[in-house]
């Protein structure tokens, strides 16, 4: 019999479990507790159940554990990236950084992703598999707990595509913010898509507080069919119609991820474009000077045209900001620190 994962069970299916072995529902509060606010890792830790409890949950189930297999502390700002191991020894990487209103983490979802984004390094792998909430959920407990700092907003912008891993995710941030466990509010929450539309539509009936972001990077199909294969799929006039949607159903603005790359998406003419295709929307628009990818030949857009681009889009009402780079020194941008684990190039 295949052993139950049990910290990816929320509360309600934990004392499923154990009505189902005859136990008080009580009991399933105190393991959820261990479990996830004192993010025990064995079961004989579990000092208030009796030894035959703590035997019978030995038996049958097991709990999901990842360890450090590399750490990066950015000498300038402070920045820790994490390659972690998996149980099944696959790897993935989080992000910790500092800002003044605390820290903030970023995960990811999938070991690999399929979405083949050729700017980004963690298509170049493709898709090994989905991660389980507990994974995700250790992700943020491993960071506290090696750190020593308090995780205090997270980003889904790591390794993978969320909205292609959506049940787990789901499951993940319902475990996140319950108030039995970590209770950390969806307000604090992003989460990055490159544009699954039917799924956006899906999580819009969740009505979740958290943030939705788009990793949009071209204004028109045309530009967008060259850079995100997904475009081909859900072209750019659907995926800003779910976002309107989105936005009328939730009430939160949406944010509007924008890699700028040198002769590609980062003309004057491609700002006015963006500037069009948003107006009217409650939106921001966070643009990222792209890290380059070896492979691909792609470069930052110069400082001058970076302004140029920003002086149009103010021009046009469009709320606007820079990413600032962290963790320059520890090439923290994601999926460079796996590939090169598993002895691809280095990104510069
Ligand atoms: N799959 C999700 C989340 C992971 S990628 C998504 O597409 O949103 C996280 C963000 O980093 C996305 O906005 C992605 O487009 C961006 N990104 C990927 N490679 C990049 C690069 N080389 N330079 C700048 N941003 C990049």
């Amino acid at each position: 019999m295949e052993k139950i994962d049990i910290k990816s069970l929320p509360l309600s299916g934990l004392e499923e479990l154990f009505a189902a072995w005859g136990e008080p529902s009580f009991r399933a509060g105190q393991v959820y507790a261990w479990l996830h606010q004192k993010q025990a890792l064995r079961f004989e830790e579990m000092s208030n159940l009796s030894k035959a409890l703590r035997e019978k949950l030995e038996q049958n189930c097991f709990i999901t554990e990842l360890t450090v297999r590399r750490k990066l502390v950015s000498q300038i700002d402070g920045t820790i990236k994490y390659l972690y191991q998996l149980p099944d020894g696959e790897t993935v990487e989080s992000v910790l950084m500092q800002y003044k209103h605390g820290d903030s983490l970023c995960i990811s979802t999938q070991v690999g992703c399929r979405m083949g984004c050729n700017f980004c390094a963690s298509t170049l792998l493709g898709l090994a598999r989905n991660l389980t909430p507990a994974e995700m959920l250790e992700e943020v407990y491993l960071a506290g707990r090696d750190s020593g700092r308090r995780v205090s907003s997270l980003v889904l912008m790591g390794i993978g595509e969320p909205l292609d891993n959506y049940d787990n995710v789901l499951t993940f941030l319902r475990l996140l913010s319950s108030e039995q466990g970590m209770n950390l509010s969806l307000r604090h929450v992003s989460l990055s898509t490159c544009g699954l539309v039917p799924r956006i539509y899906d999580l819009m009936a969740e009505k979740l507080q958290l943030t939705l972001s788009i990793s949009l990077h071209a204004p028109d199909n045309e530009t967008r069919d060259k850079t995100m294969p997904v475009n081909r799929k859900y072209p750019v006039e659907e995926l800003i119609e779910a976002c309107r949607a989105y936005f009328k159903e939730t009430g939160r603005r949406i944010s509007f991820e924008y890699a700028l790359i040198q002769g590609v998406n980062d003309s004057e003419d491609c700002a006015e474009k963006l500037a069009k295709l948003l107006s009217g929307l409650p939106c921001h628009v966070n643009l990222i000077p792209v890290n380059s990818v070896t492979e691909r030949g792609y470069r930052k857009s110069s400082p001058l045209q970076i302004k140029k681009f920003i002086a149009v889009l103010e021009r046009r009402h469009i709320n606007t900001t820079v990413r600032r780079e962290l963790g320059a020194d520890i090439n923290a941008a994601c999926g460079q620190l796996r590939r090169a684990d598993k002895g691809g190039t280095r990104e510069c």
